[in-house]
C-alpha cells in the first residue's frame, strides 16, 4: 500500500490520498475494500488500484461506495505495472504495507525468518519452540509458514517480505484488545508501528453489503437468509474454507459424512459443479437426498459474513484464513480450526490455545495446492465428533460460546466511535497528513 498526499482545494492544507494496492487474493481485496470505505468515512481520499478483470468482481464495492457518497475511486491498471517507469523511492511517500496476518502470526513470521528457524529442520513432526516469543509457542515444521505449498513460491515470498520489512509501518486487521501482547511485542522486534483498525468487516453494516462483498453469490440470498431465519438461535454449523483452500474430493466427501453423522442443521460451502464431477455424483448419490431437511449445499460463493452474522448460527468451521477468523469473531461464535495451509496454523493457535474460542479438527500438516494428494487427512468421525462438542451442551462449550460472545463485543467496542481500532484510523490518517505537509 502506498500514500500520497492531496490538497483538497479549500483550506489549502493536504487531505490524506491512500492509495491501496492489493496483493490479488481474495483474502486480501476484500479486507481492502473494506479499509478503503473506513479510511473514505473517516475523511480520507482513496484510490483503489486493481485490473479490469478484478474490477468486474467488485462492481458492488463500487456502487455501494457511491451510494454513500465516498471518496473512494478504483482505478483499473494492465500488468505490469513496471511499465509505467516510476522512480524507485525517490518521491518521499511513506509506505505501509498490509500482509493480511494478524499480529500473532506477524510476530511468528518475524521470528522464524529472522532466526532462520526452518532451514535445518529436516524432521516435518519435529517440535520446534519459537524462541523470543512472548508466550511459549511449539509447533512443527509441518505446520510452520515456509512449509507452503506452491513450488518455486518460497523465493518470491522472500523477497516480497524483505521489501515489507522496509516499510514504515504495518496496518492489521485485528484489534488491540484481542491480542495486545503480541502486537506490542512484534511493533518492538520489527522496530515499526503497526496500526489495529480492525475487524474491518464491521464497516458492514446492513445485509445488502455483506451479501455483496467479495464476488455475485450463486445463490438467491432472500432464499438463504429464509432458511436461516426457519432455524433456531445458534442452532446452525457453518462450514467453509475461503477462497484458496482446495480440499480434495475424498477429504470433502469425509467431511459431509461426518457432518451428516453429526445430525446438526448446516450451511457447507464447497467447490463441486463439473469442475469436480467426483464430488458432484457423490452429492447427487443419495447425501443431498439424506440430508436435505437441515442441510443447505452452497456450491462457489456464498455470502460468508451474511451467513456468519445470522442469529441462526452457532459455531463455525473455518481453514483459519485471517479474514474468516476475524469474521468468525465478529459473529460471536466459537469455532471448529481446520487449517489447510499458510499461516492458518498459527491462527489456529491464536484460536484455540490463546483466546480459547474454538476447537481443532486435529489438521497435522498442510492440505498441498494442486497436488495428487489422494489422503483423508481428517476422519468423518473427527469431524462428527468436533461438531458434537461445539453445537453440544456440555459446560465446556458453554465456556466457549460465552468466550466468544465477550470477544465480540470487545470487537464492536473497539471498532466503534472512540474505541481502539476507529481512534487507530484517525491517528493513522493525522500522521500521513502531517508527513505529506511536512514534506510540502
Ligand atoms: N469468502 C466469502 N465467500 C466464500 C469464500 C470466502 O465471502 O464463499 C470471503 C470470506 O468472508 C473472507 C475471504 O473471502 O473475507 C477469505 O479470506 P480468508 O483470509 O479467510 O481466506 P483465503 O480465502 O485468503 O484463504
Amino acid at each position: 500500500m502506498t500514500f500520497a498526499g492531496s490538497g483538497d482545494g479549500e483550506s489549502g492544507s493536504e487531505r490524506a490520498h491512500f492509495v491501496l494496492v492489493p496483493m490479488m487474493a481474495q483474502g486480501h481485496t476484500i479486507p481492502m475494500t473494506d479499509m478503503a470505505r473506513l479510511l473514505a468515512e473517516h475523511g480520507a481520499q482513496v484510490s483503489f488500484i486493481t485490473t479490469p478483470v478484478n474490477a468486474a468482481r467488485l462492481e458492488g464495492f463500487t456502487a455501494d461506495v457511491k451510494a454513500a457518497g465516498l471518496a473512494v475511486q478504483l482505478v483499473e491498471l494492465h500488468f505490469p505495472a513496471a511499465e509505467f517507469g516510476l522512480p524507485d523511492g525517490e518521491l518521499g511517500i511513506p509506505r505501509l504495507t498490509f500482509s493480511g496476518f494478524c499480529g500473532f502470526s506477524s510476530l511468528v513470521r518475524y521470528i522464524i525468518f529472522h532466526n532462520n528457524l526452518l532451514e535445518h529442520v529436516t524432521d516435518d513432526n519435529e517440535l520446534i519452540t519459537i524462541p523470543g516469543f512472548p508466550t511459549l509457542l511449539e509447533l512443527t515444521k509441518a505446520k510452520l509458514p515456509g512449509t507452503l505449498c506452491v513450488p518455486g513460491m518460497e523465493q518470491i515470498r522472500e523477497k516480497m517480505y524483505e521489501e515489507e520489512l522496509r516499510c514504515d509501518g504495518e496496518i492489521t486487521n485485528s484489534f488491540k484488545e484481542l491480542e495486545t501482547l503480541y502486537i506490542e511485542s512484534y511493533e518492538q522486534i520489527a522496530r515499526k508501528k503497526v496500526w489495529t483498525i480492525g475487524p474491518m468487516c464491521l464497516c458492514h453494516r446492513n445485509s445488502n453489503t455483506t451479501a455483496a462483498r467479495g464476488n455475485k453469490a450463486p445463490m438467491d440470498e432472500a432464499q438463504c437468509l429464509q432458511w436461516l431465519d426457519s432455524r433456531k438461535p445458534g442452532s446452525v454449523i457453518f462450514v467453509s474454507f475461503g477462497s484458496l483452500a482446495c480440499t480434495t474430493p475424498q477429504q470433502i466427501v469425509e467431511l459431509g459424512l461426518g457432518l451428516e453423522a453429526s445430525k446438526k442443521p448446516f450451511i457447507w460451502v464447497i467447490k463441486a459443479g463439473p469442475k469436480f464431477p467426483e464430488v458432484e455424483e457423490w452429492l447427487a448419490d443419495g447425501f443431498e437426498e439424506r440430508v436435505k431437511d437441515r442441510g443447505m449445499i452452497i456450491r462457489g460463493w456464498a455470502p460468508q459474513v451474511m451467513i456468519l452474522w445470522h442469529q441462526a448460527i452457532g459455531g463455525f468451521v473455518t481453514h483459519c484464513g485471517w479474514n474468516s477468523t476475524i469474521e468468525g469473531i465478529c459473529a460471536g461464535v466459537p469455532m471448529i480450526t481446520w487449517p489447510h495451509f499458510a499461516e492458518q496454523f498459527l491462527n489456529e493457535k491464536l484460536v484455540v490455545d490463546v483466546l480459547k474460542l474454538g476447537v481443532e479438527v486435529g489438521v497435522q500438516g498442510v492440505t498441498q495446492w494442486g497436488s495428487e494428494q489422494q489422503e483423508v487427512m481428517v476422519t468423518r468421525d473427527a469431524v462428527e465428533t468436533a461438531v458434537n462438542t461445539l453445537m453440544g451442551e456440555g459446560e465446556a462449550t458453554e465456556e466457549l460460546r460465552m468466550r466468544a460472545e465477550d470477544c465480540a463485543i470487545k470487537a464492536r467496542r473497539a471498532f466503534d466511535e472512540e474505541g481502539s481500532s476507529y481512534n487507530n484510523v484517525r491517528l493513522l490518517i493525522q500522521e500521513m497528513e502531517n508527513k505529506t505537509n511536512a514534506c510540502g
